[in-house]
C-alpha cells in the first residue's frame, strides 16, 4: 500500500528535511502582526511544534516541527486570531513585504499591503501560478529591494490624498538573478490592484511551470513584456476610491525612533514571542513588525520613553547578534530544516561572525543555504550562497560557497566561487 503524499504548499506548508515533519509559514502584510496574533503564533509553536518560531526575510513567521495530523488544527488556530497562511508557499501571490517600516509613509504602505493581500489571497484566479509571485512595497529605492520582486511598488509621492507608486517588474534572485525594470511611474493607488492583476494574468498565461516572471522578461524582452501587460483590459482600469478608514495597525510615524529586538538568524522561542507581544501591548500600541533582517521592531506608543523601553529589551536579552557585530546578519534555515538546504547555515554564520574583524563588522551580511537565495544575499554588502555539495576523496559531502559583494546600487556581483568553508573564512578575515 502506498502512502498518499499530499501537497500542502498553497496552505503555506512545506515538508521539512526531517521525515514526517512540516513547516507552516504565516503571511504578515508588510511584516506587521498584532500582539494578540503573535501570542496566537506562540501558542501554536508551543502546542504543535517544538516551541520555536523563525522570522523570514520577507516578514513572515514560520513554525517548524509540525506533524501532518495537526495541520488542520494549526490552520484553525491561525484563523481564530485572523491570520492566514494561504498562498504563503507554492504558486501563489506570496506575502507582501516591506523594508520601510520606520518611514513616514509606512501607514500608507501597510494599508496598500493589506489590500493587496486581501485581494490576491485565496482567490482561485491567482492560485496555481507557474511558481511563486512576490510583491514588495517600499518608501524608496535605497535598499534595492524593489529590484528583486515580481512587482516592486515604490512610493513616488502623495497627491490629493492619494499615494502614487512607481511600479517595477520581473526581478528575482535564485540561480539567475535579474533586477526588475521600471514598468510605470507615478501610478495612482486606485490603479495598483488592477495593474497587478494584469501582470499576474500575463505571468499565468505565458510562463511555463517552475519559472518566475523574470524568465518571460528574458525570453521576450522588456518591451514585449510591457506590451503584453498593457494589452490586458484591466491594466489601465481605475477602481473607485476606497471609502472608510485606512487598514494600518501602525500609526503615522513622527520623530519616535523604532525599537528593535535583535535575534540570531530570526530565531526565538514561543515564550520569548509571548514576552515581546506583552512588551508590544504595554509599550508599543500592541503591534510588532517582522523586519527584513529577521528581527522584531516596535514603534513606542505616545507617552512611552523610547530609550527606557529600548533598555528593557536589551536587559531582557534581545540583542543576540554578537557585539560589536554587524547589525544585519540574515541567515536562512539551511539544511538544519529546509529540504533544499546544502549547508548548516547557522553554524556557517557563527563561524563567519567569529572570523570578523572591525571592518567586516561594519558591513551587512547574508547567508543562504542554497542558490534559492532566500536571505537576499545579492542585497547585502557581503552575500554567501551555498552553491553545491561536492564529494571529497573520503566520500563525504561538503558544501561549497559563492561570495557576492555589493558596492553600489543594483544587485551584488559574484566575487568568489566554489570556496571551501576554510577559504570562505579566510576571505572574511582578510576584510579586516
Ligand atoms: S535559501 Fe535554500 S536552504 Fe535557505 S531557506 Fe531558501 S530554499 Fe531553504
Amino acid at each position: 500500500m502506498t502512502t498518499e503524499i499530499r501537497d500542502y504548499r498553497l496552505d503555506g506548508i512545506y515538508r521539512q528535511r526531517q521525515e514526517g515533519y512540516f513547516m507552516q509559514r504565516v503571511k504578515l502584510p508588510a511584516g506587521v502582526i498584532s500582539a494578540q496574533q503573535a501570542r496566537g503564533v506562540a501558542t501554536i509553536a508551543r502546542d504543535f511544534g517544538q516551541g520555536g518560531i523563525h522570522l523570514t526575510t520577507r516578514g513572515s513567521m514560520e513554525i517548524h516541527w509540525l506533524r501532518e495530523a495537526d495541520l488542520p488544527a494549526v490552520k484553525r488556530e491561525l484563523a481564530k486570531v485572523g491570520l492566514t497562511s494561504r498562498g504563503a508557499c507554492g504558486g501563489a501571490v506570496r506575502g507582501i513585504t516591506c523594508a520601510s517600516q520606520g518611514s513616514q509613509g509606512f501607514p500608507a504602505l501597510e494599508t496598500m499591503a493589506r489590500r493587496l493581500q486581501r485581494h490576491f489571497t485565496g482567490n482561485p484566479r491567482f492560485e496555481r501560478l507557474p511558481k511563486k509571485f512576490k510583491i514588495g512595497i517600499e518608501a524608496d529605492v535605497a535598499e534595492g529591494r524593489h529590484l528583486i520582486q515580481d512587482v516592486g511598488l515604490v512610493l513616488a509621492r502623495l497627491e490629493g490624498g492619494h499615494a502614487r507608486y512607481d511600479v517595477w517588474v520581473a526581478g528575482g534572485l535564485g540561480r539567475e538573478p535579474r533586477p526588475a525594470f521600471l514598468l510605470a511611474e507615478g501610478v495612482d493607488e486606485r490603479r495598483i490592484i488592477p495593474l497587478v492583476e494584469a501582470i499576474v494574468t500575463v505571468y499565468a498565461a505565458h510562463v511555463p511551470a517552475g519559472k518566475r516572471l523574470k524568465y518571460l522578461a528574458g525570453e521576450v524582452g522588456e518591451e514585449e513584456l510591457r506590451r503584453r501587460i498593457e494589452a490586458q483590459p484591466c491594466a489601465m482600469e481605475e477602481l473607485p476610491p476606497v471609502g472608510g478608514l485606512p487598514d494600518n495597525l501602525l500609526p503615522p510615524m513622527d520623530d519616535r525612533k523604532r525599537l528593535e529586538a535583535r535575534l540570531f538568524a530570526g530565531l526565538l522561542s514561543s515564550s520569548e514571542l509571548r514576552m515581546l507581544a506583552d512588551f508590544a501591548d504595554s509599550r508599543a500600541g500592541g503591534a510588532l513588525m517582522v523586519t527584513p533582517d529577521q528581527n522584531l521592531a516596535f514603534l513606542p506608543a505616545n507617552g512611552i520613553d523610547g530609550a527606557a523601553a529600548g533598555r528593557e529589551l536589551e536587559e531582557a536579552g534581545f540583542n543576540r547578534v554578537s557585539l560589536p557585530g554587524p547589525t544585519v546578519f540574515r541567515v536562512c534555515p539551511g539544511n538544519h530544516e529546509c529540504l533544499a538546504g546544502l549547508a548548516p547555515t547557522r553554524d556557517v554564520a557563527r563561524a563567519v561572525m567569529d572570523s570578523l574583524g572591525p571592518e567586516g563588522a561594519k558591513l551587512t551580511w547574508a547567508v543562504s543555504g542554497c542558490p534559492n537565495s532566500c536571505t537576499q544575499p545579492q542585497l547585502a554588502d557581503v552575500g554567501i550562497v551555498t552553491s553545491r555539495l561536492v564529494t571529497t576523496e573520503g566520500g563525504q559531502k561538503e558544501p561549497r560557497f559563492d561570495l557576492y559583494r555589493r558596492t553600489k546600487a543594483g544587485l551584488g556581483q559574484k566575487s568568489g566561487e566554489m570556496l571551501t568553508l576554510e577559504e570562505l573564512l579566510e576571505t572574511v578575515r582578510r576584510l579586516g
